[in-house]
């Protein structure tokens, strides 16, 4: 197979798809209830693609060379039966099978998706801290519920990555307790700068805990060494703690920006291909679903929004460009 290549020279090798644009927090910083209310317009059932319909597109992503594939939404954990998606995915040959989740659900969900065929899992967990995580979260959700559900993850055999994402003077104070609750379980912690995404979140650079800050602040109580990436298009910096207590990461989007080794697309919850994570507007794929489009007509169109992109939004950023409208992140997931 040979790979589909971008104007810049990255290939389509990893694919995110978004599955529902609904989710059960309210993340202040993701989904605050001023916007996402009772009478907020989430999309209607017969907008978003079936399962089939994902399946589908998923197949000719794979048959480009993608090899990588992860299921996200809103809160994919919410859409019914997602256990049948996972089954419809892990059936395409020489794909990585990983789903995020808020881990709400995980404790009842985690047997049905290693069953059916999930290779991995990470769980966002913003603060380890209960009444942190329930004003955070804006749901009252107690951390101990997601907590269990990462051990029901790993009971049930899936590695586990925590993703947290640090915001100044929301949840900074908690980088070390994280760091300290997933030493030596096995789990990789992995931190997320704060991003410009979305158009809700009124995002200042000031907002930013920088990868070196966050290094440093964990690295000062377990002293860290780097770990080289193990693939080219790796998103985290890794370090390793020198007693042996695990990994951990940052994906440092703002501050030591990746877009030359982003091989990422991503697919809306309503078949929209999007080339960026801060793009406005997608690609239409469910139209070409649902109007007789072969899979031959779908790897062209696949192939040729692929070959033109250009992206390399955070490379670019300022502060300018961080107040230009952008794709809602729970609606593209991340
Ligand atoms: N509900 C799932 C979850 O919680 O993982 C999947 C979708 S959620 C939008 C994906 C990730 O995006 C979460 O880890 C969330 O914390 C993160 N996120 C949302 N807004 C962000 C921002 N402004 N900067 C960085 N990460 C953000």
């Amino acid at each position: 197979m040979t790979s589909v290549v971008d104007r810049l020279g990255r290939p389509l090798e990893t694919l995110r798809v978004s599955i529902t644009d609904r989710c059960n927090f309210r993340c202040v910083y993701c989904m605050p209830k001023e916007v996402f209310g009772r009478d907020h317009a989430f999309l209607d059932r017969k907008e978003l693609l079936s399962f089939e319909e994902i399946a589908r597109v998923v197949g000719v992503f794979a048959s480009l060379g993608v090899k990588r594939v992860r299921i996200t939404g809103g809160e994919p954990l919410v859409r019914k039966d997602v256990e049948r998606l996972v089954e419809l995915l892990a059936a395409i040959p020489a794909v990585d099978l990983a789903l995020t989740t808020n881990g709400a659900l995980l404790t009842a969900k985690a047997d049905a998706l290693a069953a059916a065929g999930l290779d991995r899992v990470t769980v966002s967990l913003d603060s380890v801290d209960d009444a942190q995580f329930r004003a955070l979260n804006d749901v009252d959700f107690p951390v101990e519920r997601v907590l269990e559900g990462i051990d029901a993850a790993a009971s049930a055999g899936l590695p586990v990555k925590v993703n947290a994402v640090v915001k100044r003077g929301v949840n900074d104070e908690g980088i070390v307790a994280l760091a300290e609750r997933f030493r030596g379980t096995g789990h990789v912690l992995r931190f997320i700068e704060y991003m410009d995404v979305g158009s809700t979140n009124g995002w200042r650079l000031d907002d930013v805990v920088s990868a070196d800050e966050i290094v440093a602040r964990i690295g000062a109580r377990w002293p860290l060494e780097p770990v080289g990436a193990a693939r080219g298009d790796e998103t985290a910096l890794r370090f390793r703690y020198r007693d042996g207590g695990g990994e951990i990461g940052v994906i440092a989007s703002v501050t030591k920006p990746f877009c030359r080794g982003c091989s990422r697309a991503r697919l809306s919850a309503e078949g929209r291909l999007y080339t960026c994570l801060f793009a406005l507007r997608g690609h239409d794929l469910r139209a070409p679903l649902r109007s007789g489009g072969t899979d031959e007509e779908i790897a062209d169109t696949l192939r040729d929004v692929w070959t033109r992109r250009t992206d390399r939004y955070s490379e670019l950023r300022t502060s300018e460009t961080a107040a230009l409208p952008k794709v809602e992140m729970s609606y593209i997931g991340g």
